[in-house]
């Protein structure tokens, strides 16, 4: 993203993209990703699975991450467990560059103490019992007094509600159950961070949601929680999705403003798009200003104000993050009708991309057309009745 001002007022702020935060001097991410690439070699030649990845995911988030089969998404998790090492760029994970100068057991020495890992498939070990699934990476970074492990190891059973299976084989309960067993291994050493490689891909939606509850107790306790997942009711549970295209991510705000446009067009105003920082009270759109661009509401609250026959100014509406305004001006043609201003107490962070590309992205995706038609509607006559009744007073 790029990171220059609008010409309507070069005095604006830049701002530095989300997740582009170096370093372990961010206390309160528990993942940063600086400019990650991964590369593989194949018969035909290298490969790049991740692009250029910057992330930065704050400690008692719970995140979901989705993305075609194939776009890196456990590549991307691989990155953040150390199972595999990006070709370049910077990991920092809970304060700890876990790439420089760390040897390979110093890391697996690491993880075990600083994050649990749940895969699609379990992967208990089939000739030990669950307790004793579970007791494993206890004994592997050898934490809690050998005498206490399987005491602990039964109360984290207790906790996913195995206990009555806890002296069984894996193979002799459901698939569920095996994973609320591997859920039960991955906080074993009770671990800040907590990812997962769609944990619930292989289950029924009751087991899928008794594991996304006990997801959410775990961020209650102030875990921070990663999950990839292709299913859009477990997205709704997490509190930020971020979406991967073909290795690289997908700015948010563009995701969260256009939830309907393809996953390549979301990439393309990823990378088009400016952004922008407005100090309260300051003007973003003029009255009869022509509109180039459509802008997208990163942070902060945004007033589309008019004004009625005596020239008092009223406001309209109040758009907050997620939103967006120009459409009607740049699907319509034309000059602003409305004054639109950052509103509230705090700067408004907003996300643009110029007209034309905003029209060619909209040629090719009529369910967004559609999408924006009905928000569009609903402002029209949002503003006849703000019209109506300014006239009347
Ligand atoms: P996703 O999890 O989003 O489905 P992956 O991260 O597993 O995708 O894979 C992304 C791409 O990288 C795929 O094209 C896959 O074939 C390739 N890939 C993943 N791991 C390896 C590997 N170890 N060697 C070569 N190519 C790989
Ligand atoms: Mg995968």
């Amino acid at each position: 993203m790029k990171k220059t001002s609008l010409r309507a007022n070069p005095k604006a702020d830049s701002v530095r993209m989300t997740g582009s935060t170096p370093g372990e001097s961010n206390p309160d991410a528990m993942i940063l990703l600086h400019g990650v690439v991964k590369r593989f070699a194949n018969a035909a030649g290298e490969f790049t699975v991740l692009k250029g990845v910057d992330l930065t995911i704050n400690r008692g988030e719970f995140v979901s991450i989705v993305g075609k089969s194939g776009s890196g998404k456990s590549t991307l998790l691989n990155m953040v467990t150390g199972i595999d090492h990006p070709t370049e760029g910077q990991v920092v994970v809970n304060g700890k560059d876990i790439y420089t100068g760390v040897t390979e057991s110093q890391r697996s020495k690491w993880r075990g103490k600083n994050l649990g890992i749940v895969f699609q498939f379990f992967q208990l070990l089939p000739t030990l019992t669950l307790l004793e699934n579970v007791m494993l990476p206890m004994d592997f970074v050898d934490m809690y007094d050998f005498d206490e492990r399987p005491k602990r190891a039964m109360e984290l059973l207790e906790l996913v509600g195995l206990e009555k299976f806890a002296y069984k084989l894996p193979v002799l309960v459901s698939t569920g159950q095996q994973q609320l067993a591997a859920i039960a291994r991955a906080v074993a050493c009770d671990p800040p961070l907590l990812v997962a490689d769609e944990p619930t891909g292989n289950l029924d939606t009751r087991s899928s949601d008794t594991i996304i509850k006990l997801f959410e107790g775990f961020v209650a306790q102030g875990k921070t929680v990663v999950m990839v997942t292709h299913d859009p009711s477990l997205t709704s549970r997490t509190h930020r999705n971020i979406i991967i295209s073909d290795g690289e991510t997908i700015d948010e705000t563009v995701s969260k403003c256009l939830p309907q446009l393809r996953h390549r067009h979301m990439l393309q105003f990823t990378k088009i798009a400016e952004e922008r920082i407005y100090q309260p009270g300051e003007t973003i759109i003029a009255r009869d200003q022509s509109v180039d661009h459509f802008f997208m509401i990163r942070k902060g609250e945004v007033d589309v104000v008019l004004l009625d026959e005596k020239n008092q100014e009223y406001i309209i509406s109040h758009l907050g993050r997620g939103e967006f305004f120009g459409e009607l001006e740049l699907l319509r043609g034309g000059k602003s009708i409305a004054n639109v201003r950052a509103g509230g107490a705090q700067p408004v962070e907003v996300v643009y991309v110029p007209r034309a590309d905003f029209v060619r992205v909209m040629d090719e995706s009529p369910v967004t057309v559609e999408a924006i038609g009905k928000i569009v509607q609903e402002r029209l006559e949002q503003r006849r009745i703000a019209d109506h009744r300014a006239g009347n007073r």
